[in-house]
């Protein structure tokens, strides 16, 4: 905080909160609010229905429940006292800034990203274990796809999405936050919305899927093909899995995110495919699906031990198809650790 030349950093929703606190505020109308003073002891003023689930550290926060007829915003403006350099989590609901601004006169306000952002960023042994459970577990779910245990042909991508999600809470997930199927022409659309559209033979299918595990996301994608496809999916598939593995390669300590991109994106764009290359190659991953460090041009932060992001090139030619191939990696001092190993080939079923 003093780095960043912040007096109290407050906190709302979002995933700052646990991770500071090992509590996670209920995304509702009532206000939760950590406020850490600098140099001070934080407090954690909350909805006093609430009170129970919260874990009392009181070496780290001092609790404040506010009752329904309370205004907690006129207490959290009572908390936060005299201290005018403010960051706010990126999560903080609009309303509860709007209505705390009037309260707070000539203060200046700063992301807390700032401030928080470094903390989340280097995983230590712990998170970086947990990364890997919920990699190994979604592992598990990309190999049953592959070795067809998870029937495609005439069910709905709907359907098979439903499937994936069920196996993804059966693995030991707490939430699933995504599972997306995109089989033929819909595969060109990177985050394709599942829908009716039947799967039948000789189309590629792309599995986008991942959960909260133990408070760690996991995040992966595998593509399998239903019998015959088009020579070209094959060849550009080859290309895919060449830039996918060279950016792997290339998440070593002190190089910068916008190299791991540059890995990937110059073996694509060397094969033709450049444009058909949509997106960055990766997001961070942690207690978010998406967070830093992203790997992308303009990305001049260096690669530390612990930072933890996927790796997630894919080519989409509209209207035929698309292709993507992701694994989560984490930076350590012994070279790239891929929180993935399913296999990486286009598995034909
Ligand atoms: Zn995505
Ligand atoms: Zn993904
Ligand atoms: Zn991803």
């Amino acid at each position: 905080m003093a780095v960043a030349d912040v007096e109290a950093v407050i906190l709302s929703v979002g995933r700052d909160l646990p991770f500071l606190t090992g509590y996670e505020a209920m995304p509702l109308e009532r206000l939760t609010l950590l406020v850490i003073p600098r140099g001070e002891h934080a407090t954690l003023l909350i909805p006093a229905l609430e009170a129970p689930r919260v874990d009392p550290l009181p070496d780290v926060f001092t609790l404040l429940p506010w009752t329904e007829t309370e205004d907690p915003v006129a207490l959290a403006a009572k908390v936060i006292g005299d201290r005018r350099r403010i960051a706010v989590g990126d999560q903080m609901w609009s309303r509860f800034l709007v209505e705390l601004l009037p309260h707070l006169p000539g203060a200046t306000y700063v992301r807390a990203n700032g401030v928080v952002g470094s903390l989340r960023l280097q995983k230590d042994a712990a998170e970086i274990a947990a990364l890997q459970a919920a990699g190994a577990a979604v592992d598990r779910i990309a190999t049953q796809l592959q070795s067809g245990q998870i029937p495609l042909i005439g069910r709905t991508e709907a359907e098979v999405s439903a499937d994936l999600s069920a196996r993804i809470l059966a693995e030991g997930h707490e939430v699933v936050n995504f599972a997306i199927v995109a089989a033929g022409e819909n595969a060109a659309s990177p985050h394709h919305h599942p829908g009716p559209r039947v799967i039948g033979p000789n189309e590629i299918v792309l599995c986008d899927f991942g959960g909260t595990m133990a408070g760690y996301c996991s995040d992966i994608t595998r593509c399998v093909t239903t019998g015959d496809v088009d020579p070209e999916i094959h060849s550009a598939y080859a290309v895919l899995k060449e830039a996918q593995a060279a950016a792997v390669a290339a998440a070593q300590l002190g190089a910068t995110c916008e190299s791991v991109d540059a890995a990937a994106r110059d073996i694509i764009s060397a094969a033709g495919y450049g444009e058909y290359f949509v997106h960055r190659t990766g997001h961070g991953i942690g207690m978010e699906a998406h967070e830093d460090p992203y790997i992308v041009s303009g990305n001049t932060t260096l690669l530390e031990h612990g930072h933890a992001f996927s790796i997630e090139p894919g080519i989409y030619i509209p209207g035929r198809w698309g292709m993507r191939l992701e694994d989560i990696v984490i930076a350590t001092e012994r070279g790239p650790l891929s929180a993935n190993n399913a296999d990486h080939d286009l598995a034909l079923l």
